[in-house]
C-alpha cells in the first residue's frame, strides 16, 4: 500500500482562501490524481500557520501574517465532506510545546506532522526572515537544526518527523558543512528511536534546489538501523504533485531493503506492506 500524508490542498500562495481549496470538488481532484499513482491511503496536513488558533501558539511576524482560517473548520471539512485522512502540519517551536498540546489534543486528528522550519524567529526554507545571511556558518545552523529536531521528536507532539534534513533545501555549498555530514544525523536519530517515532521519506526535496529526497540515503540508513518506521509523503501543493517521484522513493526503499510503510488512523500507528 502506497501512502501520501503530507499533502496541502493549497498552494502556499496569497489568494488561496479555504473556500475555494476545501471543497468537496477540490478534495476529489486529489484523491483522482492519487489512485492515478496507486495510491490509495491519501491524507491531507495543512500548515498550521495558516489557522488562526495557531497565534496562541506563536506569533511570529510570518504567522501573523498568514493565520487567517478556521481550524475546526478544516478540521470538519477534511472529517465530514471528504475520504482523506485528518492531519496537520504543526511547527515545533521550542519553549511552546504546552500550547501546541493544548491546540493539537482536543481535535481528532489521523496524524500530526511535525516540522522544524524556523531556528529561533530565523527561517530555514524561505529567503524572507531567513537564518542564512546573519553570518553563522554551516556547521553551527547544521548543529542547531538537528538537535532541534531531536527536541522535537521528543516533544512527544508528533507522529511523524517531516522532512527530517529540511536544512539542506538550498543545496548549495555555502549552506552545506563539509565532509561526512553523519555527525549531524546522530543526536536527531538518536530521538528518533528514543521516542519511537516515524520518519517521512518525502520528495519534495526533488523539487527543491538541493534536487535530494530528504532524508539523505546516509542519514535514511541510520534512521533504518535505528529499527524506526517510515512514512512515505510527497509534500503536494497541488494535485499534480502527489506521488511526486515516487518511482525514485521506491527504487531507493527497495535498495535499502524496507518492505513496509507506517500507515496511521485516529493516531494509531500500523505497518503495511509496500506491496
Ligand atoms: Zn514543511
Ligand atoms: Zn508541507
Amino acid at each position: 500500500m502506497l501512502t501520501d500524508y503530507h499533502v496541502h490542498l493549497r498552494p502556499d500562495d496569497p489568494g488561496t482562501p479555504p473556500e475555494r481549496f476545501f471543497t468537496p470538488a477540490n478534495a476529489e481532484r486529489y484523491r483522482t490524481a492519487a489512485e492515478e499513482q496507486g495510491i490509495a491511503e491519501l491524507g491531507v496536513a495543512e500548515h498550521i500557520h495558516r489557522f488562526s488558533a495557531a497565534l496562541d501558539v506563536w506569533q511570529h511576524p510570518f504567522w501573523r501574517e498568514w493565520a487567517l482560517d478556521d481550524l475546526d473548520a478544516y478540521c470538519g471539512f477534511v472529517r465530514e465532506e471528504t475520504d482523506l485522512r485528518l492531519g496537520i502540519e504543526a511547527d515545533f517551536v521550542p519553549g511552546r510545546e504546552d500550547r501546541m498540546a493544548n491546540l493539537l489534543e482536543p481535535r481528532e486528528w489521523d496524524y500530526v506532522v511535525g516540522s522544524v522550519h524556523f531556528l529561533r524567529d530565523r527561517a530555514l526554507d524561505t529567503e524572507e526572515h531567513s537564518v542564512w545571511g546573519a553570518g553563522e556558518s554551516a556547521d553551527r545552523v547544521w548543529r542547531r537544526y538537528f538537535e532541534t529536531v531531536a527536541e522535537s521528536a521528543r516533544s512527544g507532539l508528533y507522529d511523524i518527523v517531516a522532512h527530517p534534513d529540511l536544512v539542506k533545501v538550498w543545496g548549495d555549498r555555502a549552506r552545506r558543512p563539509e565532509g561526512d555530514l553523519r555527525r549531524y544525523y546522530e543526536p536527531a536519530v538518536e530521538a528518533f528511536a528514543e521516542a519511537g517515532i516515524a520518519v517521512e521519506v518525502s520528495t519534495a526535496g526533488l523539487r527543491k534546489p538541493v534536487e535530494e529526497i530528504y532524508p539523505a540515503r546516509a542519514y535514511l540508513e541510520m534512521v533504518l538501523d535505528a529499527g524506526c518506521p517510515l512514512a512515505l509523503s510527497s509534500d503536494a501543493h497541488l494535485p499534480a504533485q502527489l506521488g511526486f517521484r515516487y518511482e525514485q522513493a521506491l527504487e531507493l526503499l527497495d535498495e535499502l531493503g524496507v518492505r513496509e510503510l507506517a500507515v496511521f488512523e485516529r493516531r494509531e500507528r500500523r505497518l503495511e506492506p509496500i506491496g
